[in-house]
C-alpha cells in the first residue's frame, strides 16, 4: 500500500445465539466500512462451530463482498473430512483459508492439555497447509508466535515450524496478539534470518477485559507487561474509563508499530466494533464506503 494508510483485517468468532448474532452483525455493520482487505471466522475447538463457521464466513462474503476467510484445525477430523469441507468452501466462493493445528476441546481439557492428533488426520497446520493445497489454490495464512508457542521444545523449533507452514504453502502468518512490540520486531528478525519473507501480520487484542486478558496471554504463552497491569488496575467496576484506557492502549501500541514501519494489521475484534473502529481511526484508517445494510 503507497498512501501511508495501513492495511486491516478483523477476526469474528461465529455467534451461539441469536443475540450474539445481532452483535456480530452490528460490529460487521460498523466495521465493514473501514474497507478490511479481509475478515476471519474463527473454528471452534474440536471442530465444534464447524456448521456455524461455514454459514458465518459465507454470509460474511456474499452480504459485504469482503473477503471472507475460514479458520480450519486439524482437530477431531479426518484428512477425508477436512478436504471435504475444504471443497465446500471453495464451492461457495471462499478463496483463503487460516490453516491451524487447533487445541484439544473443552472436554479434554482445551488449550494447554496434551495434543493427540487424530487417527488418520493432517497432525500439524504444516501438514494441514501441505493438504489443503492440493485441495484447491486457496491463499493460506497461518499463526506464528513472537514469544513462542507455549508447547514448542524451543524457539528455533516453532521458528523452523513457522518455515516449514510457509513452505508447504502458507502466504502470510498472522502472530498471536502480544503487548511487547519489542518481541514482535526480535520476532521479524528472526523470521528473515530463516528465510521467511511472506508477511508476518501482527494480531492485535484491544484488552476488554484485563482479568480475562492475562488468564489468555498465559495460555497463550504471551507476556503481560507489568506497566499494562498498572494501567487496568481499578477500573473493573469503571467500565467507561475502561473503555478509554484500552482504546488508547491498543492504539498506542499500532502507532508504535506503524512508526517502524508496520503496515498491516490483524484485530481480534471478539465481535465488538467499538475499540477496533477507534484504534483504526488512530492509524489513520477511514470509512471508505457506507455503511452495510
Ligand atoms: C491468528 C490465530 C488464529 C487462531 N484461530 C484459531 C481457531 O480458529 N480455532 C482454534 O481452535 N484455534 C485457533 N488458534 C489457536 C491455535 O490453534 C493454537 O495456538 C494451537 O495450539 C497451535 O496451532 P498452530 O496452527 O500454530 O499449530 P502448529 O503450527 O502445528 O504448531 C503447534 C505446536 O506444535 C509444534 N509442532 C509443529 N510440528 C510438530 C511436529 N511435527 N512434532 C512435534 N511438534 C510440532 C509447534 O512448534 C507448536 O509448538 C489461532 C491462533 C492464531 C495465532
Amino acid at each position: 500500500m503507497t498512501s501511508g494508510i495501513p492495511s486491516v483485517s478483523f477476526e469474528f468468532f461465529p455467534p451461539k445465539t441469536e443475540k450474539m448474532e445481532q452483535s456480530l452483525w452490528q460490529a460487521i455493520q460498523r466495521l465493514a466500512p473501514l474497507g478490511p482487505s479481509f475478515v476471519s471466522v474463527t473454528y471452534g475447538a474440536g471442530g465444534s462451530t464447524r456448521e456455524r463457521t461455514h454459514n458465518t464466513v459465507t454470509r460474511i462474503q456474499k452480504e459485504t463482498g469482503i473477503a471472507a476467510a475460514a479458520h480450519f484445525t486439524c482437530v477431531g477430523a479426518t484428512r477425508d473430512e477436512i478436504d471435504a469441507i475444504a471443497r465446500t468452501y471453495w464451492d461457495a466462493g471462499i478463496r483463503h483459508l487460516v490453516a491451524l493445528r487447533g487445541d484439544p476441546p473443552e472436554t479434554e481439557g482445551g488449550v494447554g492439555a496434551r495434543y493427540v492428533p487424530h487417527p488418520g488426520g493432517y497432525a500439524y497446520a504444516a501438514d494441514l497447509v501441505e493438504g489443503m493445497r492440493k485441495v484447491a489454490d486457496f491463499e493460506i495464512s497461518v499463526a506464528a508466535y513472537p514469544e513462542t508457542h507455549p508447547e514448542a521444545p524451543n524457539a528455533q523449533f516453532d521458528l523452523d515450524n513457522l518455515k516449514r507452514k510457509v513452505d508447504a504453502g502458507a502466504t502470510r502468518a498472522i502472530t498471536q496478539f502480544f503487548f511487547d512490540n519489542d518481541a514482535y520486531f526480535r520476532f521479524l528478525d528472526r523470521c528473515a534470518a530463516a528465510g521467511i519473507t511472506v508477511p508476518i501480520v501482527p494480531g492485535i487484542l484491544p484488552i476488554t477485559n484485563f482479568a480475562r486478558a492475562v488468564e489468555f496471554a498465559g495460555k497463550c504463552g504471551a507476556s503481560m507487561p507489568k506497566r499494562l497491569a498498572e494501567t487496568f488496575d481499578g477500573l473493573d467496576s469503571d467500565p467507561e474509563t475502561r473503555q478509554l484506557v484500552a482504546a488508547t492502549v491498543a492504539a498506542e501500541q499500532c502507532q508504535a508499530l506503524q512508526a517502524q514501519g508496520i503496515k498491516d494489521f490483524h484485530f481480534y475484534t471478539l465481535n465488538r466494533s467499538e475499540l477496533t473502529v477507534a484504534i483504526c481511526r488512530m492509524l489513520g484508517v477511514k470509512a471508505k464506503q457506507p455503511a452495510v445494510s
